[in-house]
């Protein structure tokens, strides 16, 4: 991939097409110990970072991505007090979203790569609060493989949220059934299991397969969606795996209760896009057989 300040930065996610950013100037471009990190300022998109050639999030529509992703499960578990576990998220977004909740007591947060947590502390700080989110109180960083961690632990979640890269590089362990079996076995009862799945239409193979492994570990697997301009080609799906079946089917009126109770407000997140986000094109499920 090759990139000068002038040029443009080609996404290299597919190998028949693709998207383009124009790069005004770029922030910062190395290899960290997992794979390699750039970051560069776009006239529309803002601050846009990639890794190994896939856009992982930029500063104009990360807000879409991280409310859906947090927000869905958090106010869908419902219980009072819960400890959630975010695997990946190194640049800080989706710690941001989960710290809003007061509710929540305990966050763990597993990165593979220190390098992703520290330069988009100084490149990405509308992220993660200039870095003041990593001084919360109720978190605790882990540098580790999200799989790894997962196997390991004997700590249990009431919420998971897998916010890792595609199943490319070191993201790979997190799309492998094995995975979601020890997310299974570190659940505390009626917790819920959410992890970026792609976009459907242009990566319906690994929604299929993610669904399929899925199956084998949860009694309710399922997938919602939001469409985040900059994971082009439509709608990103979000799989959805818990054993309570009723927390995908709650009552509007429910969620409107608890988002009210949070005393706090979003920019795409609320309760009516959160039951509508259930709803899934019919291509996809017959291709999920749902
Ligand atoms: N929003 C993005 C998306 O949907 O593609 C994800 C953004 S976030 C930057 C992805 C994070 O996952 C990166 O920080 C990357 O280092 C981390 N990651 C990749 N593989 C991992 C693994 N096996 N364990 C923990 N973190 C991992």
């Amino acid at each position: 991939m090759s990139m000068s300040q002038k040029e443009r930065w080609h996404e290299t996610l597919h190998s028949d097409f693709g998207q383009y950013f124009s790069v005004e100037k770029v922030l910062f471009n190395q290899k960290t110990e997992h794979q390699e990190l750039v970051i560069f300022q776009n006239t529309e998109f803002g601050r846009v970072m990639a890794l190994d050639g896939v856009v992982q999030t930029t500063e104009r529509d990360e807000f879409i991505y991280h409310e859906m992703m947090a927000h869905v499960p958090l106010f869908a578990h419902g219980n009072a007090k819960k400890k959630v576990l975010i695997i990946g998220g190194g640049d800080g977004a989706m710690l941001r979203e989960v710290c809003r909740h007061t509710t929540v007591e305990q966050i763990v947060m597993v990165e593979i790569d220190r390098g992703v947590v520290e330069f988009c502390k100084e490149f990405l700080p509308k992220h993660n609060r200039e870095g003041k989110v990593y001084q919360d109180p109720r978190l605790k960083l882990v540098i580790d493989d999200g799989a790894h961690f997962v196997e390991h632990t004997k700590e249990k979640f009431d919420i998971i949220i897998s916010d890792c890269t595609d199943p490319i590089g070191p993201g790979e362990n997190l799309f492998k059934s094995e995975f979601y079996q020890s997310c299974a076995n570190c659940l505390n009862p009626g917790g819920i299991l959410v992890a970026q799945n792609g976009v459907c239409f242009l990566q319906q193979q690994e929604v299929i397969e993610s669904n399929k492994k899925l199956k084998k570990h949860f009694r309710d697997v399922s997938f919602y969606q939001a469409a985040i301009p900059s994971y082009y080609g439509g709608i990103m799906t979000f799989a959805w795996a818990t054993n309570n079946s009723d927390l995908r089917q709650l009552d509007l009126t429910v969620l409107k209760d608890r988002f009210k109770e949070a005393q706090f407000s979003c920019r795409y997140y609320n309760p009516a896009i959160h039951l509508n986000s259930f709803a899934l094109p019919q291509y996809l499920l017959e291709a999920l057989a749902l």
